[in-house]
């Protein structure tokens, strides 16, 4: 088949959700237009921002990253080590080996340091480590963006991610989540950073074959931890209905956010305050400063340091019961 674009050269890629097939070069000038067009709906960046781009070794992150800097953005990679015996160490290295060969240095967490690796905090206080995770990676991200006068927090969350989550939150009818569910969520002068998805318009494959076809050298595996993610679940349910309807992934999420939904309307004077500061948003209330670490939070501390204090006490608990 040859490409649709420029009809000279073989299409590597098919794409029935756009009708469309492309070679390698015209599948870049396809990708990065999405990605542009997605930037602009929603006016996602501006040329100045100085942008922490969240990576995690995995495609879409490190395709993320690699876009924006093609774009002219200027921006830093932020890798959080989860403490995952094997997958961190193997993700860390090629978040570092991609950002040497552009002469970037990631700013890297590392949470065994922080005294709250994943696994292990997870096992101390008897929780998911994926809602550990969640609060945990959310938590650095604003808080290395805030330090470091970053504009914008942006992370690789593609189409087939927010449908996904998009259908979880729908079944479950959870009215806070939708209200939170955007490709952009605003700054609040109490130290909340804006954050940002700008691969929003961009599938799975697309964001996949973008790396392949880049030669990006990502991590293939995925978190041991994935394994009971129920969004796999409707990641599934919604590759049945593309694969028999194209084109409706697109279709779902940007009716979502179409401004004329009155789901989204709703959803949006929900969450008129703050975007998504710690602890949600209450009565329109602006949050305050965490009275353990200034974090923006709507409680005295934030989710963040209660749980670490959690995970403390419990870690000490069991230490003496070992001892005695
Ligand atoms: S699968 Fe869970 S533990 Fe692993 S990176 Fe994702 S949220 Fe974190
Ligand atoms: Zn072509
Ligand atoms: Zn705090």
């Amino acid at each position: 088949m040859k490409c649709k674009r420029c009809r000279k050269a073989a299409a590597a890629i098919e794409l029935p959700s756009h009708h469309s097939a492309f070679c390698p070069e015209c599948f870049f000038v396809f990708f990065k237009r999405q990605v542009r067009e997605g930037i602009r709906k929603h006016r996602l960046l501006s040329p100045g921002d100085r942008v922490l781009v969240c990576v995690s070794g995995g495609k879409d992150s490190l395709v993320l990253w690699d876009v924006l800097m093609e774009m002219g953005y200027e921006t830093e990679g932020l890798y959080i080590d989860l403490g995952i015996e094997g997958y961190s160490e193997r993700s860390r290295e090629k978040v570092e080996a991609y950002a040497r060969e552009r002469g970037k240095r990631p700013v890297v967490v590392e949470l065994a340091k922080e005294g709250i690796p994943i696994p292990e905090a997870a096992r101390c206080i008897r929780m998911q480590e994926c809602s550990i995770c969640g609060t945990v990676k959310r938590y650095f991200f604003n808080r290395v963006a805030a330090e470091g006068g970053f504009d914008v927090v942006a992370t690789g969350h593609n189409l087939d991610d927010e449908c996904a989550r998009l259908l979880g939150n729908l079944l479950h009818w959870q009215r806070d989540h939708l209200a939170r569910q955007h490709p952009y969520l605003p700054e609040s002068g109490a130290g909340l950073v804006r954050k940002v998805k700008p691969l929003w318009r961009v599938s799975e494959l697309e964001t996949a074959a973008y790396g392949f076809l880049k030669g990006i050298d990502y991590v293939t595996e995925e978190c041991p931890m994935s394994v009971h993610a129920t969004s796999l679940v409707y990641k599934e349910a919604l590759s049945l209905i593309e694969e028999s309807m194209p084109g409706s992934r697109i279709v779902f999420y940007q009716g979502f956010l179409d401004e004329g939904n009155p789901l989204r309307r709703a959803a949006e004077s929900g969450a008129a305050d703050g975007g998504e500061a710690d602890g949600g948003t209450e009565g329109g209330e602006a949050p305050h400063p965490c009275a353990a670490c200034g974090a923006p939070t709507y409680a005295e501390t934030c989710t963040y340091c209660r749980l670490k204090e959690l995970v403390r006490k419990r870690r000490e608990g069991r230490s003496k019961e070992a001892a005695g």
